[in-house]
This record gives C-alpha cells, sequence and structure tokens, in this order.
C-alpha cells in the first residue's frame, strides 16, 4: 500500500482473502519455477491443554451441554428410543439425527419458535399441555445451537391497514351537490395536485379540529347527529357531516410520510398518493395477508377502495332509497346510496334524448298521504303540474273506456255478449262467497263476473306477468287493478238517469293526477339534489358483493364499483335492491329456495320520438288483446308537453316479456319493425322514419305475486330481519308491488327509524306501505 498524492490511499495488491490466494498462486507458480524457493509456512495448530480463544471456547461449552442433553432420553420421549438416536454405543451419532434431536429438545423449551415436529410427537406434546401453539416455521436448516431462530416476522397488515385500500380517485362515480366547500376535497376532485398539496399543508390538525358545540367529534359523530340538524358551515372544514374524507388517515403514518418526504432532495419529492397506492400494492403481493380470509369472503381481494364510515348505506337508488337519504340527511346523519345503472330514479327514471322525454311506463304522482304530498309541492313549487287522465282499453277491434263502464260496454259490445257478460256478473254478485279469494282467477271473476273475465282482465294479466291468473295471488290485484267496482258504476249510472246530473267521478279512480313538467325523474331528481346537499353521497354503477357481520350486526359491506372493489363501513344497510338479491347475501342456501316464489317480470319500453303531432286520443291505452305482445302504449306529451319538442309528439310502448325471450333479444330496429305490425292492428298510425328510436329495459318491473309468494316473502323478510342494522323494504326489497308514494314513505320512515335508534323490522315496513297503498287510489289531489 503506498500513499498517492493527496493522501488517498491507491490500492496497489488485492487484499484479504483474494490476498492471500494471490499470494499463494505467486508462491506455487514461484516453486514451479525455482525449487529453492522455500514453501510457505503451514499456520501452527494450537498447543494440546492451551486455552481455546473466548468464542470457540463459549460454542464448545454449548455444544458439549446439547451433547450431554441429548444423551439423555428426553422427558416425554418414549424410553426405549434406539441407542444410536441417543448418541450411545457403537454407532456413532449421525449429524442429521442428532441436530433433530437436539432441535426437538430446544422445542420443548420453546414451543413457538422451534422447529417443525412430526405430526405424532408434535401430538404427544400438545397432549402434554407443553405446547401452546403449534409451531408454524418450517425447519431451521442452519445449527439450531450456533444460530437461534429468526423471529417470525409480523403477517401482512389486515385489510383495516389503509395501505391496502385505495383512496377513490378524484372525479370517480361520487356525485355530490356543487363543489364542495373543503379546499382539499375540491382540489382532490379537480386532480390539482398542486392545489391538494397545499390543503393539506393548510389543514388544521386533526385531533385539534374544534367541536362544534361538543356534538360532532369524530368518534361519536354518527351517534350524536341522530335527531339532529346540523346548519351547513357549522363544520370544521376538514371533514364534518359533509365531505368527509374518502379515505381515512392516521396522524401518526401522516408524520412518518413527512419524514420521507423531506429525507428525498428537493425536487424529487413523490406524489404522496400513488406512492402510497404502490407501496399497499407492494406490500399486499409480497406478504398475502393470512387473516383476511374470514374478513373479506373473495378470494383475491389485494386492493380495496375504502369508502370510509358512513351512519346508514343505501342499496338502490330509486322512490325508496332516495326517500331515505332524504330523510336522513336533513336530519343531519351521513348516508350513502349505492345504485346499480349510470343515475338514480330506479323505476321512476325518465330518459332524454334532445327534446323528447320518456318515463319508465308513464308514471303519474298520486297519495293519499298528506304530509308526502306537501313535501312534493314545496320541493317542485311551480314545476309541478296537475294533469287529467284518460285512459281506454282496446279490445276486439274496438276501443272502451278504462275504467270499465257498463253503458260504454253495452253501448260497444256485440249485443249478445254484452247480455252474457251482465248475466254472469250478476250471478256472482247474487252468490257472494265469504271465503277470501285464493288467485287472481277467482278475485277478478267474483268481482266482474266470468265473461269479462274471460275477456279481457284474464288475457290481459296473463300477459302482463307470464303467469296464468289461477297462479297469481289476489293480493295485488286490488291495488293494481283500477278497474272500477261496477255495483258503485251502476248506482252512480241509476243516480244519473233518476236525477238527469253528471256522474262524479268514483272514488276509486283519481282522474287528476300530479305530473312534474319534465317527467316523473325530476321528481326523484329534486329530491336527490336535496340529499346531495344535506351531505349524501351517491356511488352510481355499483352493487353489493358481500356483507361483513359481527355478531347479529352488518359492520361493513363490500361493494362492486366501476373503479374496482370498495368497502364501506356502516351503522346500518337500508336495501331496495330486489329481495331475492338481498337473501343471496344474506342466506344464499335460503335463497336458492324461494327463488321460484319470488321473481321478477321483465318490461322493455320502446321508444319512439316523431315528427307528427298528435297519435292517440287518450293519455294510454291498454292492449286488451292477449296475442299482442304489446302492453300499453302512452303518449307523454298528453301529461305535459315539455315531454316532446314544441308541435311533436313521441310514442311509448311498454313489453312485457321473459327474461331472454325473442322480445329481448330484438335490436331495437328489429323490435321496432315486429311493432308496426302490431300498431298497425290496434290502428294507430306509424311514421316510417321515426326520427328517435330506443328502448330501455327494467328487468324488475312487476314482482310476481305467485300464490305462494305471501308465505316465501314473509321467511325472506324475516331472514333479513335476523340481523338487527339490515332492513329490506321498497318495491323490489319489499317484494310488494306499490307506486312510488308508498316506496318514497317507506324510505322516511326507514330513515325516521334510524335516527329515532329503533329500525322498524322490514316485515312492518311493508305492511305499513300495503296499509298506505289501499288508500292510494283516493287521491287527496284528485279529491281536491
Ligand atoms: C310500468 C310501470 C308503471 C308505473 N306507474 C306508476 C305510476 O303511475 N305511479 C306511481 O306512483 N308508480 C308507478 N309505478 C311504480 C313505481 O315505479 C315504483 O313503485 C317505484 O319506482 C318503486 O321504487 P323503489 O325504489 O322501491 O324501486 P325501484 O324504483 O325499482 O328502485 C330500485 C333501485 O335499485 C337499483 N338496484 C337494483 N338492483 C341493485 C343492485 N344489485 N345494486 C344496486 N342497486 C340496485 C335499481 O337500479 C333501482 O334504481 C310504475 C311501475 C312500472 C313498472
Amino acid at each position: 500500500m503506498v500513499r498517492g498524492p493527496g493522501r488517498r490511499r491507491v490500492r496497489e495488491r488485492p487484499r484479504g482473502g483474494a490476498q492471500r490466494r494471490a499470494r499463494a498462486r505467486a508462491g506455487g507458480r514461484a516453486r514451479a519455477r525455482d525449487p529453492r524457493v522455500p514453501p510457505p509456512p503451514r499456520r501452527a495448530r494450537p498447543p494440546a491443554g492451551r486455552p481455546l480463544p473466548g468464542p470457540l471456547r463459549a460454542r464448545a461449552a454449548l455444544l458439549r451441554a446439547a451433547a450431554q442433553r441429548a444423551r439423555q432420553p428426553p422427558r416425554g420421549l418414549p424410553a426405549g428410543l434406539p441407542g444410536h438416536l441417543l448418541g450411545r454405543g457403537r454407532l456413532r451419532v449421525a449429524d442429521a439425527p442428532l441436530r433433530r434431536l437436539r432441535e426437538r429438545v430446544r422445542a420443548r423449551g420453546r414451543p413457538d419458535q422451534g422447529p417443525r415436529l412430526s405430526r405424532p410427537g408434535r401430538a404427544r406434546l400438545l397432549a402434554q399441555g407443553r405446547q401452546r401453539r403449534a409451531p408454524v416455521r418450517g425447519p431451521n436448516r442452519a445449527d439450531p445451537v450456533r444460530r437461534r431462530p429468526q423471529r417470525r416476522r409480523r403477517p401482512a397488515a389486515a385489510p383495516a391497514d389503509p395501505d391496502h385500500l385505495r383512496p377513490l380517485p378524484p372525479g370517480g362515480p361520487i356525485r355530490r351537490g356543487g363543489p364542495p366547500a373543503d379546499p382539499l376535497l375540491r382540489a382532490r376532485r379537480r386532480g390539482d395536485r398542486r392545489r391538494t398539496a397545499a390543503a393539506l399543508r393548510a389543514r388544521p390538525q386533526r385531533g385539534r379540529a374544534p367541536d362544534p358545540g361538543g356534538l360532532v367529534s369524530r368518534r361519536d359523530r354518527p351517534l350524536r347527529a341522530r335527531g339532529l340538524s346540523l346548519a351547513p358551515g357549522a363544520l370544521p372544514a376538514g371533514g364534518g357531516v359533509r365531505g368527509l374524507p374518502l379515505r381515512p388517515r392516521r396522524p401518526r403514518r401522516r408524520r412518518a410520510r413527512r419524514r420521507r418526504r423531506r429525507a428525498l432532495p428537493r425536487g424529487r419529492r413523490l406524489d404522496p398518493l400513488p406512492w402510497r397506492a404502490l407501496q399497499g400494492r407492494l406490500r399486499a403481493l409480497s406478504h398475502p395477508p393470512r387473516d383476511r380470509a374470514h374478513r373479506l369472503p373473495r378470494a383475491g381481494l389485494l386492493l380495496l377502495i375504502d369508502l370510509g364510515h358512513h351512519d346508514v348505506l343505501i342499496l338502490g337508488g330509486g322512490p325508496a332509497g332516495l326517500g331515505a337519504a332524504w330523510e336522513l340527511a336533513e336530519a343531519g346523519a351521513r348516508a350513502l346510496v349505492v345504485e346499480r345503472e349510470e343515475d338514480t330514479g330506479g323505476l321512476c327514471r325518465t330518459h332524454a334524448r334532445g327534446d323528447y322525454r320518456f318515463d319508465m311506463g308513464g308514471h303519474r304522482f298520486i297519495t293519499a298521504d298528506r304530509e308526502l304530498l306537501d313535501r312534493v309541492v314545496a320541493l317542485l313549487g311551480d314545476e309541478l303540474l296537475l294533469s287529467e287522465r284518460t285512459s281506454e282499453v282496446a279490445l276486439l277491434g274496438r276501443r272502451f273506456k278504462y275504467p270499465l263502464e257498463p253503458g260504454d260496454l253495452a253501448r260497444k259490445l256485440p249485443p249478445r255478449l254484452a247480455a252474457r257478460a251482465l248475466a254472469s256478473y250478476l250471478r256472482q254478485r247474487l252468490r257472494r262467497d265469504p271465503s277470501p279469494p285464493r288467485s287472481f282467477e277467482e278475485w277478478a271473476t267474483r268481482r266482474f263476473g266470468r265473461v269479462l273475465y274471460e275477456l279481457f282482465l284474464g288475457p290481459y294479466t296473463e300477459k302482463v306477468w307470464g303467469v296464468a291468473p289461477r297462479e297469481l295471488s289476489p293480493e295485488w290485484a286490488s291495488q293494481r287493478i283500477s278497474v272500477t267496482d261496477l255495483g258503485e258504476v251502476a248506482r252512480t249510472l241509476l243516480r244519473r238517469a233518476l236525477r238527469r246530473e253528471d256522474p262524479a267521478p268514483p272514488r276509486t279512480y283519481a282522474r287528476s293526477f300530479l305530473y312534474p313538467r319534465l317527467g316523473m325523474g325530476q321528481l326523484f331528481e329534486a329530491i336527490r339534489e336535496r340529499a346531495l346537499e344535506g351531505g349524501a353521497e351517491v356511488l352510481c354503477g355499483a352493487t353489493p358483493a358481500a356483507l361483513v357481520r359481527e355478531g347479529d350486526r352488518v359492520s361493513a359491506v363490500e361493494l362492486n364499483t366501476p373503479q374496482g372493489p370498495a368497502r364501506v363501513r356502516v351503522g346500518a344497510v337500508l336495501s331496495t335492491i330486489p329481495l331475492p338479491a338481498l337473501l343471496e347475501l344474506v342466506e344464499p342456501e335460503l335463497a336458492r329456495t324461494l327463488a321460484p316464489s319470488l321473481h321478477f317480470r321483465p318490461v322493455r319500453f320502446l321508444n319512439l320520438g316523431l315528427r307528427a303531432a298528435r297519435v292517440l286520443p287518450t293519455t294510454w291505452r291498454y292492449v286488451g288483446e292477449g296475442e299482442l305482445r304489446a302492453g300499453r302504449l302512452q303518449e307523454p306529451n298528453k301529461r305535459s308537453p315539455a315531454m316532446a319538442p314544441p308541435g311533436r309528439s313521441s310514442l311509448m310502448i311498454e313489453i312485457p316479456h321473459a327474461a331472454g325471450d325473442r322480445i329481448d333479444r330484438l335490436s331495437d330496429a328489429e323490435l321496432l319493425a315486429y311493432m308496426r305490425g302490431e300498431l298497425a292492428r290496434l290502428d294507430v298510425p306509424l311514421e316510417d322514419a321515426p326520427p328517435l328510436v330506443f328502448s330501455v329495459r327494467a328487468p324488475e318491473a312487476y314482482p310476481v305475486h305467485l300464490r305462494e309468494t305471501p308465505a316465501a316473502r314473509e321467511r325472506a323478510l324475516r331472514a333479513v330481519d335476523q340481523l338487527t342494522n339490515l332492513r329490506s323494504y321498497g318495491r323490489q326489497g319489499g317484494f310488494r308491488f306499490i307506486f312510488s308514494d308508498a316506496a318514497l314513505r317507506m324510505g322516511i320512515e326507514a330513515g325516521r327509524g334510524w335516527l329515532a335508534d329503533s329500525l322498524p323490522p322490514s316485515v312492518e315496513l311493508a305492511r305499513i306501505a300495503s296499509a298506505r297503498t289501499l288508500t292510494e287510489v283516493r287521491s287527496v289531489v284528485g279529491e281536491s
């Protein structure tokens, strides 16, 4: 080694082992060249009797002690163990068996860390109560005496660890009303990294955020927020009821991240969000979590979007779901609505294409519920129109008034058929069977007589439900059929004949109804906006995948979202999705058993924008002929002129069908070609090339009420009610033939129940609705 200029050590020759090897090679070569060169001196052994150097001495002592212990038959091992295994006798102990034996001896002292025992050995030790836990590590191949078994690494983080959870990307499908007040959320939503970082810096320390009146401390806010109407802005910017951050933050982790960032040279700071996600991904891949299986039932889930905690998760964004969100948001609770489609509204959605608007089936808002009516009127104000309903039935090539009227029937039916219809009706009325009807067929024939049933009600019902009326339960009939009681009509006609006055509309038929100017969907858009203003959130394009339970409660729900699997922790779940779909998550076995009794009838709506100014003489027409596939025709601008461009009209054809049948498979153009033939038979003029043709599908339009359905529904709802914070209600969730006002009312009642800390059971919610729907036809609007 020489000193070079500037006192730097200049390396001349290889050092250490390499140096020795080089010297040896040089020596060997020198000997080969010149025999006079003496061989290199051998390293001298330490003379016997001299003390070993310290470390070696310690090791030898350990070895001796181990050998000594190994010679004694270890306690717990059978006494007659072959001597060679114990190191005695002529056969000298082979290394490997001795090592294994030593490991076993050590394992008895430290059962947690010892090497793996054979199954019988482990069982024996377990039986002796010496081994608290089965060893989890594989055998330590290194000498156990020399090297202590390494400590087990901590298992990979549990899914609760936010490193496994991706924050929802900004601009995701969560919709809120207007830009959030929180600058951090605003910046995140815009994807502005600079502003995000600035907002993060400016953010007050989490633990020190002011708590207005001590009402909304972060921990117990869900409990305390109940029943409170929190003024907007009363909450700290860092996350009150509105705009809570989408991912949980931990101050300690944040500090650690800040330290890491400071350690990086300026200009090379890593963006915290992707870096964090990447870290989580790497960790998850390198340490597949063992304990995830029982918490997250789906395999292969390594990353979850964390949607945080919500007081109430509402499944389904139709009227029933939005009703609950509206009620909860007005009280300051944090609700998240999860909707399968790309927009909320459910069956009450209005689809707009240019200036044409189409409901799903042409809705009208009628209610006997004064409180609900007041709320709806206050919400929509001048946007609510009072419309007149006119309907007719196409039958036998003629058009009859709807609801059916005896005078109209007598005038338009062939005389012999009219006489037969009247006779069969009178026979039924005189018979007066006191037993409850067992099927829809019985209900309809007792009420209208067999001839009218076979002429219109039977074929129409079979077309709509896809099931023979004798298979159908009668429970839905009084809600669905607004065919007037013929006895009442006859009495009215008699009064008119005697007093020569115009009959008042029968009480069971609401001639007027409320209708939002831009379609039924406008009402539910307004409700959604009101809920969003109150702090509710809506996640579209998402469906529930699994319920995570803790005892008899649902603690979290896993979702499939457009961004990937997500999880939301919940205080309660209000479900309005189809009951069979929810049951599949709650009790799959029962769901399969009840599936034949709980199914839906899909409807496809063919929407046609027309150039003509008028198509039908009435608002809608029922197609009574059983052989035609169309169920109803509607002209939307008869409800509101804003449903079509000025001077133009449109037509909507409702086509009930079975899933996967011919109607389901046809393209829009093919369906139009098919429907042209039916429209010609119904005498409806249709232009050659309508400017707009599109169809909308409702896979769960009608819950099919079979005779066994009420019992099956009761069983399913009771199974749902076993989970104390889960409820199912609404048209799909309660599996009831209800209208939008009843669905809204159910949502409001469910929300109120949660706020009052007493969620009504699903079975009860369904009863409330049916009691209300029975009076639904006595419209307060119709009577005013
Ligand atoms: C042809 C027709 C005409 C009608 N006419 C009238 C009328 O004139 N007046 C009236 O008041 N009512 C009428 N109704 C009834 C009215 O539409 C319903 O009562 C009301 O929509 C029920 O609301 P809901 O929220 O219970 O169910 P839906 O409106 O069906 O809402 C359920 C929601 O859940 C969503 N969903 C389903 N599955 C999932 C899932 N797995 N995950 C997440 N979300 C899911 C759906 O996409 C939907 O948005 C009519 C219905 C039909 C079919």
